[in-house]
């Protein structure tokens, strides 16, 4: 093996996908007094703590209602058991998403239906949604896919006159808007994780519901604790599950919710630097105006997609691939398509996730910028 063919070590890193370090130092003063609260609380799962950042965290959405739960995937799940959807109801999804999407309605005892979605902006549509309609059908579940939102004006529409819920899986979209209203208050529940590197992320597994209406919210409240009645903890009213949030993860939520607006931000013009940098010829995902990304990615579509990003990490640049396969090519999931879904299947040959996170500096995004330009032009000329 050539010195060239082997792989950099973490010290050659120019570039890394991420920096969860930088992010708690940029909390450190809040984040000791949140351990200091919760170790002389005492009081480790729910509580204070757990009720404070939920009304936070409702504020933050602009919904009337948070439920903290334990992690994004039993934000989905206690949301559709809480809605009455299980055995028997379909529930729709975007085949391009991260896994959990559709797990979630297979855990809860539905049937996910998987769709594709549009080649530009590789969200769903009601003209992908509207076929895979039919008797059966419960809910959908729109995925606000690297923080970009759909249309969801017609969404809801069509949700609403084919009386269908309408579930956001925000999991990726923390803080992104359309027209002006944050994601999570846009259908009748937003399902978000707080996994570490979500753009809010805890110091382990976390999630939440936001939702306007109180009775769902209390369903989510009893069945994310052993189906108990609120204030009634010998009484079990459902089958329910243990999904509770931890004092400690809330806390440090806490800490870090107040510099969220600036950290995607930071995002978003380290997002305008790449598209002022990047050869106009690659392709990036559609943003519509009405939309404020919290751009937890930034996804740009190239040819040969897995040589170029091999030569990125030669040059010492981390990336990823969200997703490299789709849904419903997965074994347990390809019963739940009826055929090919052409949109899907070909993006995911050609999505290349770039850095992108708060801390990253312009000289960095100059760097992958300068690296991606050569790369692709080379793949371009060899007939990629
Ligand atoms: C992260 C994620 C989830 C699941 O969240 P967990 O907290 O990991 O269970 C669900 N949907 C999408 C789109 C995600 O990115």
């Amino acid at each position: 093996m050539s010195a060239t063919d082997q792989r950099r070590t973490d010290a050659d890193l120019v570039v890394p996908f991420s920096d969860l370090v930088a992010l708690s130092a940029d909390v450190g003063d809040a984040l000791e007094l949140a351990w200091k609260e919760v170790t002389a609380g005492a009081s480790f799962i729910g509580g204070r703590q757990v009720e404070r950042f939920e009304e936070e965290w409702a504020a933050y959405c602009g919904a009337k209602h948070a439920v903290g739960v334990a992690n994004g995937t039993d934000a989905i799940q206690l949301t559709l058991r809480a809605l009455g959807i299980g055995a028997g109801d379909e529930v729709i999804v975007p085949a391009n998403s991260f896994i959990a999407t559709a797990e979630a309605v297979v855990l809860a005892g539905a049937t996910p239906r998987l769709v594709d979605v549009d080649p530009e902006t590789l969200l769903v549509t009601p003209d992908t949604i509207a076929p895979a309609i039919n008797a059966r059908t419960a809910a959908i579940i729109v995925v606000h896919l690297y923080g970009n939102v759909p249309a969801m004006d017609a969404i809801v529409d069509l949700a609403r006159t084919r009386q269908l819920a309408l579930i956001e899986d925000a999991a990726q979209a923390h803080g992104s808007t359309w027209r002006g209203a944050r994601t999570g208050s846009l259908g009748v529940a937003g399902c978000f994780s707080f996994f570490p590197g979500k753009n809010l992320g805890a110091f382990g597994d976390g999630g939440a519901v936001v939702t306007d209406a109180a009775p769902l919210a209390s369903r989510i409240q009893s069945l994310r604790n052993h189906g108990r009645l609120p204030g009634a903890s010998h009484v079990h009213a459902a089958v329910g599950t243990n999904s509770r949030l931890d004092a400690l993860q809330a806390a440090v939520l806490s800490a870090k919710l107040p510099r969220l607006d600036e950290w995607n931000r930071a995002r978003r013009s380290a997002v305008a630097a790449y598209r002022r940098l990047l050869d106009p010829a690659i392709r990036t995902v559609r943003i519509d105006d009405d939309v404020e990304s919290s751009f937890h990615q930034h996804v740009v579509r190239v040819p040969d997609r897995d040589l170029v990003r091999d030569g990125l990490t030669r040059r010492g640049i981390q990336t990823g691939i969200h997703y490299p396969i789709p849904c419903h090519l997965q074994e347990p999931y390809a019963a739940y398509t009826p055929g090919p879904l052409p949109v899907a299947e070909r993006a995911a040959g050609e999505i290349l996730s770039l850095p992108v996170f708060p801390h990253i500096t312009q000289e960095q995004v100059r760097y992958v910028s300068d690296c991606l330009n050569q790369l692709v032009g080379e793949a371009q000329r060899h007939g990629g």
